[in-house]
């Protein structure tokens, strides 16, 4: 169920940059409740499931809370078994958002594997797309960027402006380390992707993902030799 907005554009971008400031040194749990009280219903939480430490907090500070999974149509088994459990175990509800062609139909659109000759489209299509769309009930969104997975990420505030989707765009653990992620998967025996055992550091769609090598940075596994480490969502 979606209600109707409650802040015009203006005054969302006015939250996101007060919030950003305030509470960039605030507890994850803190920054989760913030949004729940601010946005209601209008706020989700977003997951790869690659890991559900995001998804896990989220159910303590807003049970019931909105779980937004993007189902590619080329995740690997452990992924959509990640989802299937989280949905399970958690209090939570997860919202499973597919693009507008299936595989099939895109295969016979563009040719078999786009995503080795055009991945920039591949994820326009498969991922951008039906995010935009599906976010469109939602003023406020929450995603699980961490500063330390890769450069690119190494600037992200813990509640910024979304200016493409015109969204308050919240992180509630930026500041934390990987070491954080894992005392707190282990602290709550939070669910996590089988393949994060498997040598992956970075779960996405099985063609375009590889375990990391030893010395590399969490995401250099993804689309690793394609000049590509963002798919499009977080740009
Ligand atoms: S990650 Fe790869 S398979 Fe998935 S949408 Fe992007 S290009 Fe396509």
């Amino acid at each position: 169920m979606t209600t109707a907005q409650r802040y015009t554009t203006a005054q969302l971008r006015g939250l996101a940059e007060e919030a950003g400031r305030e509470l960039e040194n605030a507890p994850a749990l803190d920054i989760l409740r913030w949004a729940a009280e601010t946005f209601g219903p209008r706020f989700c939480v977003t997951s790869s499931m690659e890991d559900a430490v995001v998804a896990h907090l989220a159910s303590r500070a807003i049970p019931g809370v909105h779980v937004v999974f993007l189902d590619t149509g080329y995740h690997f088994p452990e992924t959509i078994g990640t989802r299937d459990a989280v949905e399970a175990v958690m209090d939570v509800e997860v919202i499973t958002l597919t693009p507008r062609q299936t595989v099939a139909q895109q295969d016979a659109q563009y040719g078999p594997k786009l995503h080795d000759r055009d991945p920039d489209l591949c994820c326009a299509l498969r991922k951008v797309a039906p995010l935009e769309q599906g976010l469109k009930a939602y003023d406020a969104w929450a995603t699980g960027l961490r500063r330390d997975e890769s450069p690119t990420r190494a600037n992200t505030p813990v509640v910024g402006w979304d200016d493409k989707r015109e969204k308050v765009k919240v992180s509630p653990i930026a500041r934390w380390t990987q070491a954080d992620v894992d005392a707190y998967i282990t602290e709550h025996g939070v669910l996590t992707n089988p393949l994060l055992s498997d040598g992956y550091t970075s779960v996405g769609c099985a063609p375009c993902t590889r375990r990391a090598l030893e010395g590399e940075d969490a995401r250099a596994g993804r689309w690793a030799g394609r000049g590509k480490n963002e798919c499009g969502i977080h740009l």
